[in-house]
């Protein structure tokens, strides 16, 4: 007798287009920080839909704006003004130091936007030249022409190519690299300040001086990608401003909409001032159902307190972690900050993902052998204590000596 999970496997397996290879389980309904599925199983989520469900799932404040916005007004197009885009932007701003805001549906989007301001600033100061990009080995930036043309991983390129021309790829902690990488071609680096799929690893310091000085040295821009590490997922607004870098562009997405698909490119006035109408533009890009998510979760990031929060469970989630690897030989490194973390295993990680699923525990694998944890950015410290407990049960039950 088929299971109704059994059933819509068989659906999707007919009609979906099979580029997901999804775990066995379907959810109904979410409440915080816990998901349940249809058969009303319980999970603790600690990757919230991969960093997106950023105040957790069946936010009443999120649920009760999204239901009077849809009742008001979802869409109108970019042909015309309303109300929602500048308070989104205004706070972008007040929170990045970039002006202006370009808004867009996904990070890939906001990534490729980027790119394209990049392009247009050299184009439009006549250095038409200046079209390369300098990007790290080991990134992510999305799955679209351009931004999977600055993003590392062969396997995800090859079958694509030719992708974007004029893309140099370094090693994301040699500092010598960088500088011989870049050239008076060279119209923009591209960085995740702590690179998250590639196996969460926040950029060193030194590395991060390296790019400081070498785009004032030359007029570089920078880019940072802030799709996964941004807005509030660190304990700080932005990662950029802790590894001391002045981006001209950053993108965002993820967390912005609690859910709802809004990401944005924020942009410095002088790459904005180089930027013409028709140069760019999204048919959904900011409409007022995405902006009035983007505000709701705005304030509670600032207003509500959510910040602060996460500096806490932060630090809460970063000692256990710690803890844990020093009772766990199965664990080579911890990294990360605030509520994005990275478990290296030495073995692949997928084990222990199914292990954690079974136990109730949310986790995901990334870059093979890395545990990665994105859970919502309103956990608790009870919550966290709880998937420790979990994660370290899961880990038991790797055989030992396999690697
Ligand atoms: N940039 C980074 C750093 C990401 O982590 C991701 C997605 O994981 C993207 C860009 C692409 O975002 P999206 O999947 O919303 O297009």
């Amino acid at each position: 007798m088929p299971t109704p999970t059994d059933e819509l496997r068989a659906l999707e397996a007919t009609h979906i287009l099979q580029v997901y290879r999804r775990l066995p389980i379907a959810f109904a309904r979410g409440k915080g920080s816990y998901l349940y599925d249809i058969d009303g199983r319980e999970y603790l989520d600690l990757v919230s839909g991969i960093g997106v469900a950023s105040l957790g799932h069946a936010h009443a404040g999120l649920a009760a704006a999204l239901a009077d916005q849809a009742r008001t007004l979802v869409h109108t197009s970019n042909l015309y003004y309303h109300s929602l885009q500048g308070q989104v932007a205004s706070r972008l701003a007040k929170l990045s130091g970039l002006p202006r805001a370009f808004l867009c549906n996904s990070g890939a989007e906001a990534v490729e936007g980027c790119l394209k301001f990049a392009r247009r600033y050299w184009h439009t100061r006549g250095e038409t030249n200046r079209k390369g990009i300098v990007a790290l080995e080991r990134s992510f930036h999305g799955r679209t022409f351009g931004a999977l043309s600055v993003t590392w991983d062969e396997h995800y390129r090859t079958p694509f190519a030719p992708l974007v021309d004029g893309v140099t790829f370094v090693p994301p902690d040699d500092p010598a690299a960088l500088m011989a990488a870049v050239s008076p071609t060279t119209a923009a680096i591209i960085i995740e300040p702590i690179q998250g799929e590639g196996g969460v690893w926040p950029l060193t310091p030194t590395f991060a001086r390296t790019i400081d000085e070498i785009c004032q040295q030359t007029g570089t821009l920078l880019i940072a990608d802030e799709v996964q590490c941004g807005l509030g997922r660190t304990g700080h607004p932005f990662y950029f401003s802790v590894l001391g870098l002045r981006p001209q562009l950053v993108a965002i997405g993820k967390a912005l909409g609690g859910g709802m698909p809004v990401a944005a490119a924020l942009i410095s006035q002088e790459v904005a001032a180089a930027i013409a109408f028709g140069d760019h533009g999204s048919t959904y890009g900011g409409n007022l159902l995405a902006c009035r998510a983007a505000l709701v979760f705005l304030d509670a990031l600032v207003d509500g307190g959510v910040l602060a929060q996460v500096r806490r469970t932060g630090a809460h989630l970063e000692r256990g972690l710690r803890s844990l690897a020093s009772r766990q030989t199965r664990i080579l490194d911890v990294r990360g900050a605030g509520l994005l973390w990275g478990i290296e295993l030495n073995s692949d990680a997928a084990p222990v993902v199914d292990a954690a699923l079974g136990r109730g525990l949310l986790i995901n694998r990334t870059a093979g052998t890395v545990v990665r944890l994105l859970p919502p950015l309103t956990i608790t410290e009870a919550e966290i204590d709880s998937a420790l407990s979990m994660l370290e049960a899961a880990l038991a039950t790797l055989r030992v000596g396999v690697s």
